[in-house]
């Protein structure tokens, strides 16, 4: 067996004996965010989706900022979560001065309104967060296991499968393209794509998982996106959060950002 694939004794162990802070009796249930894109409502309403669902603690893969209205609100609604955070590629461009590379127009006249919008401190902020976050039983990361810092994409089911051999933990949960999916592997070689919204963890196959979007899914599913993996169940879940999309499409044509950005939210593209 390949060495990745060495879980079928050990994860149900290390899924009950982890823990992401303190000593606490109850296991986990983790709420995954990413792309929220300086979308407020979405994330809001999404918090509080997964807060109903019982998730008591949360992960944050990035992009809290770009294309959107309310990139300071946001990011102190990240903070206040007390996390781990990762950094994105529209935070990073967000936080430095420097020439924005591989963007579309539209994403670069937000991230030049971004940069004016937000506070140094919170600026500072994006600079610092990091690219990977990884415990012994899970991976997180924005855009690619092997170098998320060139923020590359996973788009097929065999690059996905390729990713599974740039980390080692059982499952790695990742953002970046807005498009969610669940990878199941049942070898280093073979895996499939579950097609429904929740699955049972198994402990002799491994996971890519990507979260979607929160703020501005591209699915063709305009509701929020984002993840909850139960640690107690085995379990993860994906959901779909509606939110009031108008509020945010105004804010976006009060702040003169480009239009289209507005009008794609209700299509999810
Ligand atoms: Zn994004």
């Amino acid at each position: 067996m390949h060495k990745l694939f060495q879980f079928d004794i050990n994860l149900t162990k290390v899924l009950k004996s982890s823990r992401l802070q303190g000593n606490r009796d109850e296991l986990m249930r983790i709420g995954i965010i990413s792309d929220i894109h300086a979308n407020l409502e979405a994330l809001e309403a999404t918090l509080k989706a997964l807060s109903d669902q019982g998730a008591d603690s949360y992960i944050c893969l990035g992009d809290i900022v770009g294309y959107g209205p309310n990139p300071n609100e946001c990011i102190e609604r990240i903070k206040e979560l007390k996390c781990p955070v990762l950094k994105g590629n529209h935070d990073e461009m967000a936080a430095v001065d420097i020439e924005i590379h591989n963007f579309n127009s539209m994403a670069r006249s937000a991230i030049l309104w971004t940069r004016d919008q937000i506070t140094p401190e919170n600026r500072e902020y994006l600079n610092s967060l990091p690219y990977i976050y990884q415990n012994e039983f899970l991976f997180a990361v924005h855009s690619t296991p092997a170098k998320p810092e060139n923020w590359d994409y996973i788009l097929t089911i065999e690059s996905a499968l390729d990713a599974l051999h740039d980390f080692t933990e059982p499952i790695g949960f990742m953002g970046h393209s807005h498009s969610p999916f669940f990878l199941e592997a049942t070898s280093p070689e073979h895996g499939y794509i579950v097609r429904e919204n929740i699955l049972s963890v198994k402990s002799d196959c491994r996971y890519l998982v990507n979260v979607g979007s929160v703020g501005q899914p591209r699915d063709n599913n305009a509701r929020s996106c984002c993840v909850l993996y139960d640690l107690d169940e085995h379990t993860l879940q994906r959901l779909r959060v509606s939110y009031d999309i108008s509020v945010t499409q105004k804010k976006i044509l009060d702040a003169d950002l480009p239009v289209l950005l507005a009008h794609r939210l209700e299509t999810g593209y």
